[in-house]
């Protein structure tokens, strides 16, 4: 199937149901080539006030039920479905993910749209007991799950679609209005969702959109004294200094990871070589669950190592948009600098570089890489690389297989392959993460589960059924007769 040409286009601001245009414009370039992409106005924090004002009178009107909110939900599904094609090819146009890998976004975003649908249709609260208390006698109490009324939204560059919906469908579910601001490097798909959901039926006041920077719009999306509540993915640093300054706001984090594959010796390490080849360098390992740290049992080490390495060597690196392709460039230039100079730091400490660590395609990709023998202090194994790079480390014991799994300051997912359930249930007693995937690599999602990290990685799920309850707050009714 050849990938859809998209046409560099002009995009306008979603804000208070109109398309603004603010005169300044920031362009988006193909990570890959620097082709145009599209070109999307600076927003600033003039318009977060506008927003966040329409935003509000519209929640409080309150006349967007949740049979609205869940046939809109649908009904966005389905018209993502009929365009997959397109919002892949802009994926990969303006993420630089490879075509088929950016296909499967697409698809992944029907599930969360649908998912949150059926969130709509359930959310519901509990009864309390209130005469089990003998001051309670006589009174009916309900506990009510209410919206928190503005929801502020903030994602990153790496799955622009699929994570925006992830934002926009549970919020909406959830019956709040949204003030959303996409990556500065991928806008576009974020832009097109949002057109999507109007087309859908959403009424506009309910979700703007207003690109512009971190620092201006973002921060000011943060601490508008309309969003009561934000939903944020994306780095550590930038997630707890929101957190930081808004500790009076609900404040949902989904942050990065050095995430462990643990391979003990009485498990399928061939399995675990397949998957991982595509686990650790998928969108040049640009994925907050990418595998980064190898820790595999030293009785199958070699065995291992030899199957993956050349696993990793068959890997097609280059044009995004061609079908064959597997890895594709980093989201830029500077990322990609940084990743090979962490590289480079590790192989002058000691540690071997079995393959790539090369710049390739005329310096547009960094070759995959695999390095053996980090040491605890290099970047590779205890900073996020986010870039395609895996490391392997080997160790004697299970239980020093998990100490090495757990020493990070991330726990988002950790993948165990072991035939032993005693191992498994071990792993999955003593693991910090806030997922374990036994005979899975932690690259594993699908978009219903419990997604979301401990210690740095964050202090919240997504998944709709769980992003609804963290973007709902609890209210006590007592009624008397
Ligand atoms: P980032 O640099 O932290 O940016 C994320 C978003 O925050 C962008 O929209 C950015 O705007 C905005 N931002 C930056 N500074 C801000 C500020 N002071 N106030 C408010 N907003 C601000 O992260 P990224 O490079 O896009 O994404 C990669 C990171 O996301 C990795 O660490 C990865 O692990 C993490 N991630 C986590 C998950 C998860 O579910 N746990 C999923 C995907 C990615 P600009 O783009 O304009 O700078």
């Amino acid at each position: 199937m050849a990938t859809q040409t998209i046409e560099a286009t002009d995009h306008k601001l979603l804000v208070a149901g109109e398309r603004v245009e603010t005169g300044e414009w920031s362009e988006v370039r193909s990570p890959y080539d620097g082709t145009l992409v599209a070109r999307v106005p600076k927003g600033d924090a003039s318009l977060v006030d506008r927003a966040a004002d329409a935003a509000y009178e519209a929640q409080i009107a309150g006349d967007f039920p949740q049979w609205q909110r869940a046939a809109v939900l649908d009904r966005a599904a389905e018209i993502v479905r009929e365009r997959e094609d397109e919002l892949a090819a802009t994926i990969c146009a303006e993420a630089g993910k490879p075509i088929k890998t950016a296909r499967v976004e697409a698809q992944r975003c029907v599930d969360t749209l649908n998912f949150s649908a059926t969130e709509a249709r359930k959310l519901t609260g509990e009864t309390v007991p209130m005469d089990a208390g003998a001051s309670g006698v006589g009174k009916v109490g309900i506990v009510m799950r209410v919206p928190f009324g503005v929801v502020g939204a903030i994602s990153p560059f790496n799955f622009p679609l699929n994570l925006v919906a992830h934002k926009l469908g549970p919020a909406i579910a959830a019956g709040n209005a949204v003030v959303l601001k996409p990556a500065g490097q991928t806008p576009v798909s974020a832009i097109k969702l949002a057109e999507i959901l109007y087309e859908a039926g959403l009424p506009e006041n309910w979700l703007h959109v207003i690109t512009g920077s971190g620092s201006d719009v973002g921060d000011a999306i943060v601490k508008h004294e309309r969003t009561r509540a934000i939903t944020f993915t994306g780095s550590a640093p930038v997630g707890w200094g929101i957190r930081a300054d808004v500790p009076h706001k609900k404040v949902n984090l989904e942050l990065g990871s050095t995430a462990p594959l643990v391979i003990h010796s009485d498990g399928d390490w061939e399995t675990a070589a397949d998957k991982a080849k595509l686990h650790a360098y998928s969108h040049a390992g640009q994925s907050c669950i990418s595998i980064q740290r190898i820790i595999v049992h030293e009785d199958v080490a070699d065995a291992f190592t030899e199957r993956f390495v050349s696993n990793v060597e068959g890997l097609v690196v280059g044009d995004p948009a061609d079908e064959n392709t597997d890895v594709g460039p980093l989201i830029s230039e500077g990322d990609r600098d940084r990743v090979k100079e962490w590289v480079d730091e590790a192989a002058s400490g000691g540690a071997e570089v079995l393959t790539g660590g090369e710049l390739v395609d005329e310096g547009r990709c960094l070759a995959p890489t695999v390095i053996r023998g980090p040491a605890p202090t290099d970047k590779v194994w205890c900073e996020e690389i986010f870039g395609p790079v895996a490391t392997i480390s080997t160790y004697s014991t299970f239980e020093e297989g998990l100490a090495m799994a757990n020493d990070a300051k991330y726990g988002l997912h950790a993948g165990v392959f072991t035939r032993d359930i005693g191992n498994g249930l071990e792993a999955g007693r003593v693991l910090e993460f806030g997922g374990v995937l036994i005979n899975e690599v932690p690259t594993f999602r699908t978009d219903q589960m419990p997604y979301g990290g401990v210690k740095d990685s964050g202090n919240t799920r997504e998944g709709p059924a769980y992003a609804v309850r963290e973007l709902t707050e609890e209210r006590l009714v007592t009624l008397q007769g």
